[in-house]
């Protein structure tokens, strides 16, 4: 009987080529957004500080927001034969973010992309013409606020339902989620993260190389870590 198997990919810089989040705060207010972002990266600001620093610099307004986040977005090539190629094997998609989120939904469904999703947790900006935007975390964890969204919870629903679960990711924050994955596909900061943790990871760029590392892992059955 063939083992059931997930994926939880991240979405920014994981399903399209640049975080968007990132990308929505330079756009809106570049050098207040560097101070920010290097402060974080040095340890001084934690993800969810990042957050609600960096939405308070974007306009109140969905529609601009959107526009803006759509013109930014490119998916990482592959992954519509990615979604196929899943379905195929009837093996669940789900997306956890820790971005401003608002805009997955759009970027997904301009790709043509959304109803091959199985699922999408994210965190959702809140619009106010009274106040800055703020973000609402609709996914963190009951005690732990290192993250807005709580990756390792959705691994874990997985893991306890009996899933081999893959995670595929590129970021700092995508480790808590990793590391309790069965399997790991990283690219950037999470590859690094990932080394210095010493956890066993595949290196992807594309979504034609996430098809091979899954062919790879579960064509011969399942031999333990990779
Ligand atoms: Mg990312």
């Amino acid at each position: 009987m063939p083992e059931k198997v997930a994926y939880v990919l991240d979405f920014d810089g994981t399903i399209t080529t640049k975080d968007i989040s990132k990308e929505l705060a330079i756009h809106y207010n570049e050098d207040q957004f560097w101070i920010i972002h290097n402060a974080y990266k040095k340890g001084e600001l934690g993800m969810r500080d990042w957050l609600e620093q960096s939405a308070a610099l974007l306009p109140s307004n969905y529609d601009q927001l959107i526009t803006t986040a759509l013109n930014y977005a490119t998916v990482r090539p592959g992954l519509t034969d990615f979604l196929d190629y899943a379905a195929s094997q009837s093996r669940p998609v789900v997306i956890a973010s820790d971005g401003f989120g608002f805009y997955i939904e759009p970027i997904l469904e301009s790709a043509g992309m959304l109803d091959k999703i199985t699922g999408i947790y994210r965190n959702d900006l809140a619009l106010d013409d009274h106040c800055l935007p703020f973000v609402r975390y609709l996914h963190g964890h009951n005690n732990c606020k290192i993250c807005g969204n709580c990756k390792a919870n959705h691994v874990n629903d997985f893991v306890n339902s009996g899933f081999q679960v893959v995670f595929v990711g590129d970021g700092t924050n995508d480790i808590y989620g990793a590391s309790v994955a069965n399997y790991i596909a990283a690219r950037d900061r999470l590859a690094d993260l990932c080394s210095i943790r010493e956890l066993n990871y595949h290196s992807w760029e594309d979504y034609f190389d996430l098809i091979k590392i899954s062919n790879l892992l579960f064509s011969q059955g399942f031999q333990g870590a990779s």
